[in-house]
Formats: C-alpha cells, structure tokens, sequence
C-alpha cells in the first residue's frame, strides 16, 4: 500500500514552524523543498554513526561510508533508470553538473562554426555555461523561442537542427513558467541528426517520470535540495558511450589511475569526474529522500499536484487585474503572476507577513522575463505536501495584498 499524500505535511518539521505569527504556507518549492525528517535523521546519523572519508581507507568506518555513498548511487540509478551505476555522477548540483558538460563537451567536440541550440526558457545555469562555452570555442550560440504560450515551437526547433548542431540544451519543465517541455520530441528529432540533448530535470525529476532510457536522454540533470534531500548534492547522468568519450572536469584526488611528471591517467566513470572529497552526508541524504519519494504511487503523486495547480491557478485568476503568465498545454507545479498596477516584490513582502513563502523576481531567467517584458513574477510553486487550504490561503493573501497596496 502506498502512502498516502495527504498525510505527507507531518513528515516535515520546518512546515510545522511560524513565520510572521502565521502558520508557514511554504509555496517557493521551486528554489527548494523543505525536508522529511527522515532526510535530516539520515544527515545527522552519519556523522554521528558513520563519518569517514571513503574510497580511501581500509578500517571500519572508511568502508560503511564507502558502501553508503555507492548505496546513495544505486538508490539514483533505479531512480532515473540509468542502465550502469557508473552513469551517475554526484554532483553539487545541476548548476555544477551542466558547468561540467559544457566545460568537458565543449573542449572535445566543439569547433569554431559548430552551433548548440538552448532554449528560451532556460534557467541561467543551463544557459550562461553553453553561452560562454560557445565564445571560448567560436561556436555559435543558438536560442530557440518560446511563443505567447509560453511553448517550444517544435516546427522552428526542426528548422535549426543541421549538420553543424553539435548539442541542444533544454529543461523538462521551466522553472518560471512551468511549461513541460515536449523533452522526447525534442531528443527524438535531435537524435536524427545524431546530436545529443541534455534534459535539465531541476523542476520535473520530484514532478514528473524520470525515466532516462525511456526518454533516451544523453544527459539528465538534477539538485537534490529541490527533491526534499539536502543541498550541496545533485547529479549528472550521462550515458556511458559519452562519459567515456569526454576528459575530466576537476582534477585531483580520486580521478586519477597512475601519476608521474611525465603521465596522468584517470580513473573509471564514475570516479573519473568525482575529484577530491565529495558531500558523502548528502549523497546519502539524498538516497533518503528517494526512499522517502519510493512510498508513494508516482501517479497519485502526479495527480494530487496537477489537481492543486489546476485549483490554484483557478483561484488565481479569478482575482481582478491577475495576469497569469503563459497558457502552455501542460504545466506543472508553477504559478507564475502579477497583478496589474503592483510589483512583484511588494506582493512578496506583503505574503510573507501573513506568513505566505513565494519568489519575486526574475528566478534566474532573464531572457524570459526580456520576452513577457517584465521587469519580474511572483511565483507560487507547489510540492507533494501542499494541499488547497495553502492555495485558498494564498488566493486570500493575493486579495489583502491588493487591497493593502491599492488602497
Ligand atoms: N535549472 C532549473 C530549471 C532550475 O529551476 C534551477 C534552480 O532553480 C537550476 C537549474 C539550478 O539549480 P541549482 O541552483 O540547484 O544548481
């Protein structure tokens, strides 16, 4: 019997706390989840019961720590699906892990005149690395846009795909507009051409199916913090042939075989890109939050979040002077907004007295914000532990707010 969704709220220690002497209504899910407690017992266990560097050592506790660590990334590979362990890389994060791409990818297979199309709709971290990576290489830098949806427009992807597309970058679900982007179409029609795709799934993995043979994604990136584990860990899954193929990124301990003045070699995936110490606790915290995620049926999951942004977004909009931004065919867990007449931030200010968390601003998409000609949103964003006395509470804060600052 899986668990029930409802229930969830009560695993989570921070949502129980005050802020501004209002109960928490914890809605800026998109910048980060907050933690089960198994999460943080899983944190506090190993360095309390564990702690060691691993790989390394030989005693007791170098060897637990060694075998919770590669567990973590077992728990990730049956997560994803990746066929080998070896195609998971621990990461800080999907900032890191598209920084290591772009550094890796585009010191091996990218040449003056060569093109990587990124979509419009990327956050800064999948968009700022392949952008300076095509002026370190001579490469031309390619966006595709979005239109007034808020969509990819699959027509105008295929007319930029050609022989010299050498990569194509673009998230699953956009973390200021929430549009799912159409990740198997896209990595379908970029396949024809042989060019790999790197999926940022920082907004869909804790939403959506994350099943990277089943997209046939070359690359598949993510951040624990925003799927209830700890900060400070995330993952690069690549397929094998390509890991292989690319040079490390960081070099140092643990990522080489055999060092003279003359000769470096490396070591195997997927010690070859985990140089140095890596965040052990957090691996394993992370492996914590998949067990945690493991106790619900994944539809339902799917279900109780596309209920609550659908009743949401209803109750939004039926607010006067709302703009809701973007109209995609699917969204997910985003609620992107302003009302007419007040800014973004001052909406955040005034929520946040009665205790409401959302995200004003840009959100780290510049080139989208460019597009809408904003100078910002606030963003309502949902997790599997919100419920629609949060989205009632919110659409009732939005009216104060207005009321406040119309006054
Ligand atoms: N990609 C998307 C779609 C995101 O929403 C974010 C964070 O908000 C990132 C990348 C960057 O994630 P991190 O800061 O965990 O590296």
């Amino acid at each position: 019997m899986s668990k029930d969704i409802l229930s969830a709220k009560a695993d989570f220690p921070l949502l129980n706390k005050r802020v501004n002497d209002h109960p928490l209504v914890y809605l800026d899910n998109a910048a980060t989840t907050q933690k089960p407690q198994v999460v943080i017992d899983a944190l506090v266990d190993y360095y309390t019961n564990l702690n060691a560097n691993i790989h390394r050592g030989n005693h007791s506790l170098a060897v637990q720590a060694t075998e919770a660590y590669e567990a973590a990334r077992r728990k990730v590979t049956a997560y994803i699906n990746a066929e080998h362990n070896h195609e998971v890389i621990f990461t800080r994060g999907t900032t890191e892990s598209v920084n290591l791409l772009a550094y890796t990818f585009g010191e091996k297979f990218v040449q003056p005149g060569d093109e990587i199309i990124v979509s419009q709709l990327e956050h800064h971290s999948n968009y700022v690395p392949w952008n300076l990576m095509c002026r370190r290489r001579g490469a031309n830098f390619r966006t595709l846009p979005f239109n007034e949806r808020g969509e990819i427009d699959l027509e105008l992807f295929k007319s930029m795909l050609n022989e010299k597309t050498r990569l194509v970058a673009v998230n699953q679900v956009s973390n200021s507009l929430g549009t799912v982007n159409p990740v198997g179409e896209i990595i379908r029609l970029a396949h024809a051409f042989d060019v790999p795709v790197l999926v940022d799934a920082a907004q869909s993995v804790q939403h959506l199916a994350h099943d990277v043979r089943a997209l046939d994604a070359d690359f598949y990136v993510f951040s624990s913090h925003k799927m209830y584990g700890p900060m400070g860990i995330g993952v690069l899954y690549g397929k094998e042939k390509w890991l292989e193929a690319l040079p490390p990124f960081m070099s140092g301990g643990e990522m080489i075989d055999i060092v003279t003045p003359e000769k470096v070699t490396f070591n195997v995936l997927p010690f070859k890109f985990e140089a140095g110490t890596p965040n052990v606790a957090e691996a394993i915290g992370l492996g914590a939050a998949i067990d945690y995620l493991g106790q619900f049926d994944p539809l339902e999951l799917q279900k109780h979040e596309e209920d609550l942004l659908a009743y949401g977004l209803k109750l939004l909009a039926d607010i006067p002077d709302m703009i809701i931004y973007g109209a995609p065919s699917q969204r997910s867990s985003i609620l992107p907004f302003n009302i007419r007449g007040i800014q973004h931030y001052d909406m955040g200010v005034l929520l946040d007295t009665m205790g409401i968390a959302v995200r004003t601003g840009q959100h780290c998409t510049q080139p989208i914000m460019d597009a809408l000609h904003v100078s910002g949103t606030v963003r309502a964003s949902i997790a599997l532990y919100n419920n629609r006395t949060d989205m009632d509470k919110l659409a009732y804060g939005v009216q104060r707010a207005v009321k406040m600052l119309k006054r």
